[in-house]
């Protein structure tokens, strides 16, 4: 079976003396581990394409129970993110949390064109990393099957006022319940339904005061942490810079 598809480089492991193991983040089969070798070679065709943070063109065939990369031309290498540690390290979350969130062999492309309109946004420098962040977690998690339910309190159908989110039960609940959960406020809240509701060619397209935006950014990654149990390594190195 011959796949071509375009796909991201999530993550490069070396194995032998010049072969690659590449965990690509893939419009048409999520997300895919194959074999790119003599990869290594700095003449090899391959060497630019299956670096980490590429994204292009592949083309990959089964052999037996492993897939091997026959082909890859690079389309965009994000020479700006890998200048600068900080955006560097939250591409990295991004590709940890799509390896661990994204399923194999169904299409994927959602996911990747919110990694990919993300990673653009960091290299502009036009948003702060916490807010695409923050964007790019909360799209994560609804395409998870995380959707949090932001409509109205459960109990008495408030949909605005004094509010908590309870980052466990995935929901709003007004004060007065007494349920516990991380305060949040109606610009806030607004945020979030704005990246939960909208497509994705929209969901950057508002703003936030500097207090509020670090609300939402903090919200958004600890709704994702409680949810999934990811392994939060990445995460952990890119709020220690
Ligand atoms: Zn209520």
């Amino acid at each position: 079976m011959r796949m071509t598809t375009d796909a991201l480089v999530l993550k490069v492991t070396d194995t032998g003396e010049s072969d690659r193991l590449v965990t690509l983040l893939t419009a048409e089969y999520g997300v895919l581990r194959a074999f790119a070798n003599r990869a290594k070679k700095i003449n090899s065709k391959m060497h630019g394409a299956t670096q980490s943070l590429c994204y292009g063109d592949f083309s990959i065939y089964k052999s037996r129970d492993s897939y091997i990369i026959d082909d890859a031309v690079a389309k965009e290498v994000f020479f700006g993110l890998r200048s600068d540690i900080e955006k560097l390290a939250l591409s990295q979350y991004f590709c940890s949390v799509a390896s661990e969130l994204v399923p194999e062999m169904e299409p994927a492309r959602d996911y990747l064109r919110v990694i990919l309109n993300s990673m653009h946004l960091l290299e502009k420098q036009k948003r702060s990393n916490d807010f695409i962040k923050a964007v790019t977690e909360l799209k994560f998690m609804v395409f998870s099957g995380f959707m949090p339910d932001l409509t109205a309190c459960p109990h008495c159908g408030a949909a605005d006022g004094d509010m908590v989110f309870s980052v466990e039960d995935g929901c709003i609940y007004c004060k007065s319940s007494g349920k516990k959960g991380e305060r949040i406020n109606p610009t806030v809240l607004a945020a979030m339904r704005h990246v939960c509701s909208n497509p994705i060619e929209k969901i950057y397209s508002f703003s936030l005061p500097a207090s509020d935006e670090k609300r939402f950014a903090y919200l958004c990654e600890r709704f994702l942490v409680s949810q999934t149990r990811i392994n939060t390594k990445t995460l952990e190195f890119y709020k220690s810079l």
